[in-house]
């Protein structure tokens, strides 16, 4: 990776760890679920409502966290919007193999292409789990399961 590309994506996550996307309790939603990673301290609740088809209709995040934590947690809000739970399911399987260092590559629509900017935390084991925080909240509100911790 080349050094502004670097710099690029520092600027994306501290952007979104800044001025969160998305960030708030909504009135209502259909799922919800939180999620904490004892490792850092991150607490992130996820606010999801999935219209009658499974669509992601609305989806919304609070809590409290590190840059990486935030940063993760506003990029996902805006990148699932509109996607189905499948399509969600899928990004967050392909985003823990990019993250882990898996894989390098997504199979990138234009907009989940953002999602490269947090390839780099694969470098810092302790991250990964602020990185895939929201992640696994998602998942577990679309599982019906409210509560998940990284450990
Ligand atoms: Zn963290």
């Amino acid at each position: 990776m080349t050094d502004s590309l670097k710099e690029l994506y520092q600027e994306v996550i501290l952007d979104h760890s800044k001025a969160p996307r998305n960030f708030g309790r909504p009135e209502s939603c259909s799922h919800e679920a939180h999620g904490y990673n004892p490792l850092c301290g991150d607490t992130i609740n996820i606010y999801l409502t999935l219209s009658d088809d499974r669509h992601v209709e609305g989806l919304s995040f609070d809590g409290k966290g590190c840059a990486i934590s935030v940063a993760s947690a506003s990029l996902m809000t805006e990148i699932l919007k509109n996607k189905t739970e499948d399509e969600a399911k899928s990004l967050f399987n392909q985003f823990h193999k990019l993250v882990t260092g898996e894989s390098d590559e997504l199979d990138a629509g234009e907009d989940t292409e953002r999602l490269m900017v947090l390839a780099g935390v694969k470098q810092f084991p302790m991250r990964v789990k602020c990185a895939t925080l929201s992640w696994h909240a998602l998942n577990s509100a679309l599982d019906g399961t409210s509560d998940v911790t990284t450990e």
